[in-house]
């Protein structure tokens, strides 16, 4: 149901859909569905022809630029403005691909190897994830066209193999095309949805979702149960796809006409009008069993057992991944109980008797398997959008977890969006000589206060054995189990005094909340890191604090009074500062003290008294826990 608004300046009635839509936005070609009449639907171009748009961006002399078919289109003249592939760069650094710049006709800058890579076009820089916001804007201007109304929300699918900052990327690719990413989910994930596997929480499958797309082969092998999607493992080859079976046809007509190789790098038209055709053959090829045609002079002839000669070792390849993956998932091919078929380059019948011979199983293959991926993210997004009310999926989790930190800074120990189920741990210590029991409070979000956060649990770490400050070594771990419970465990290692429990961490907040609270953590992102800065400081000139007191109680008699008098009026310098609200004033002041007290402390090392300072001067005492009592 659509909400409606009247605009009042205007006077007009206008439409702000609620509807949630899914998003596949591939290496090769990207698509946006949603769920129509309670059926899972991607959308068409005006045109009504096709669902995809091909994942190319054109930029053109004017400032104007083109996405989809029309950019396609400026592909042979002029290269050097049409970005395709970027989705290869997503999240990447110009050390992780300067191996394959050849690949791309544009221009990839490396001013620094290490940050992440940009596009040159013209004089200007582009990062991929403004090219692919590009994509997205198509996207939502597409369905949008299509509804009649404004489209705001989204899941859109990345490969399982994505890591945290290939996901963040996408995720901000979606928020500058407008539109506020719901959830990122896993390509194999959408895939088994579309198929409606994974929606009764009873059943327990082992999925293979096997994609073979225009320039990628993933593999993945996923276990479901209770609507939650493990991935087990996964596979592939980045290189491999659907334009390697079009190059291995070109090879072939090419040395059949004789046609030289240097003659198709120097007439591009050619070299394209051959690829073209190439491509048609392919996809004859898959449901006749002869492709002829003629261009000028040539003649381009090619039966579907040449064409299976010619890829039969790439489709090798991808069975030697299938064959990694199940190792890596130590899982046998009879305990596949469904293989999911995915991606354009699926539908050549060579590839679909290797991978169902493989298997020993028919295949899910009765889908679009161009459009299989939307489709489920369609169904994943009526979940979220709270139409499907029994049905929980879950393969990431969405916000960060973490625990308080002296002055009530939030540590995150498992970041948001890590795949589940996870286990991550931190070591803290003790801020207060002699503290036994620590307090270990638990939150989700992004904000660095936990103030903003949202607040879990906590539990008291009890009987820790009298230490001076910074000597505990206190193990907290973080374990998220497939149910999405989450399980906090508080260990002092020394003494080996222990305490657990357990939190429902995953359920609480609906999507929407969740939605929120990330919005709110990149508006609020400067303001955060001005606070954190303050707490930082007044931390550190807190332990400096007690550390100082201590110093001069127990090294008096080796101090004149002048240096007593000095030390003490520094001290109160930093006190006052700590008071403020100023984190430089804190900061010179914590340096004032240090620069005066360094030559002490090493004197009082130097005559050997006691060991309370080590290093230099008043040394800080190490990341602390809550330095409070309890
Ligand atoms: P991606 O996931 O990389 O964006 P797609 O799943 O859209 O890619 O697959 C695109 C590939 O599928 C292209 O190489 C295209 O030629 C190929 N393809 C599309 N239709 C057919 C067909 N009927 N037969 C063989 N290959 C096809
Ligand atoms: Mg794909």
């Amino acid at each position: 149901m659509a909400k409606i608004s009247i605009n009042i300046k205007e006077g007009k009635v206008e439409k702000a859909s609620n509807v949630i839509v899914g998003i596949d936005l591939g290496t090769t070609n990207s698509l946006v569905a949603y769920i129509h009449d309670g059926k899972a639907t991607a959308v068409k171009g005006k045109d009504g022809k096709s669902t995809l748009v091909p994942s190319i961006v054109h930029f053109s002399n004017d400032g104007g630029i083109l996405v989809g078919n029309n950019a396609k289109d400026k592909l042979i003249n002029d290269p050097a403005n049409t970005i395709y592939s970027v989705k290869r760069l997503m999240g990447k650094s110009y050390r992780d691909v300067e191996n394959f710049e050849q690949y791309f006709g544009y221009k990839i800058i490396d001013e620094d190897s290490d940050s992440l890579v940009k596009v040159r076009v013209k004089d200007k820089f582009y990062t991929p994830i403004e090219l692919s916001a590009e994509i997205l804007k198509s996207l939502k201007h597409r369905i949008e066209k299509d509804l009649g109304q404004k489209v705001s929300r989204a899941v859109i699918t990345v490969p399982a193999y994505f890591n945290d900052a290939q996901r963040q990327a996408t995720r901000d690719a979606g928020k500058l095309a407008g539109l506020d990413v719901l959830r990122i989910v896993n390509e194999p994930t959408a895939a088994s949805l579309a198929y409606g596997i994974g929606l009764n929480p009873e059943e327990v499958r082992t999925i293979a979702v096997y994609d073979l797309g225009g320039g990628t082969f993933d593999i993945s092998i996923l276990q479901i149960q209770n609507g939650i999607f493990e991935v087990l493992s996964t596979n592939g080859d980045t290189f491999l796809g659907g334009d390697d079976f079009d190059r291995a046809i070109i090879d072939f007509w090419a040395k059949e006409n004789n046609i030289a190789p240097t003659l198709l790098q120097e007439n591009k038209n050619l070299a394209q009008a051959i690829r073209l055709q190439a491509e048609e053959a392919k996809k004859t090829l898959s449901n006749q069993d002869e492709f002829s045609s003629t261009l000028e002079n040539y003649n381009f002839h090619l039966t579907k057992s040449q064409f299976d000669t010619l890829i039969q070792p790439l489709v090798e390849r991808t069975i030697t991944s299938c064959k990694n993956a199940l190792a890596d998932a130590k899982i046998e091919t009879n305990q596949i109980d469904h293989i999911v078929m995915v991606g354009g380059s699926t539908r050549v019948p060579l590839v679909q008797k290797s991978v169902s011979d493989f298997f020993g199983k028919a295949l899910f293959n009765e889908l679009n398997p161009d459009e299989v991926v939307a489709l489920g993210a369609a169904i994943q997004a009526d979940v979220l959008a709270g139409n499907q009310k029994d049905v929980l999926l879950l393969d990431v989790t969405p916000l960060s977890l973490g625990i308080e930190t002296v002055g009530g800074l939030m540590d995150s120990i498992i970041p948001r969006n890590s795949k589940v189920p996870t286990k991550a741990g931190r070591q803290y210590t003790t801020s207060v000589d002699g503290q036994k029991n620590l307090k270990v409070a638990v939150f989700q979000g992004e904000r660095d206060l936990v103030a903003d956060n949202r607040k879990l649990g906590e539990f008291i770490l009890k009987g820790i054995p009298p230490m001076p400050a910074g000597l505990p070594k206190i193990e907290i771990q973080f374990i998220l189990n497939a149910d999405g419970i989450l399980k906090v465990k508080a260990k002092e290692l020394r003494s080996d005094v222990e305490t657990e429990i357990e939190i429902k961490s995953q359920y609480g907040l609906s999507e929407e909340e969740m939605a929120m609270m990330l919005l709110d953590s990149i508006e609020n992102a400067e303001a955060d890191m001005k606070v954190r800065g303050l707490l930082e400081a007044r931390n550190e000139a807190n332990n400096i604090l007690l550390s100082s007191d201590k110093f001069l109680n127990q090294n008096a008699e080796i101090l004149s009074t002048e240096e007593i008098e000095k030390t003490k009026t520094l001290v109160e310098a930093l006190r006052t500062s700590v008071a403020g609200e100023d984190k430089d004033a804190i900061n010179k002041a914590m340096d004032d003290l240090n620069t005066y007290t360094s030559p002490l402390a090493h004197r009082a090392m130097d005559v050997n008294i006691g060991n309370a300072i080590k290093g230099k001067g008043i040394t800080n005492i190490e990341q602390g826990t809550r330095n409070e009592e309890v």
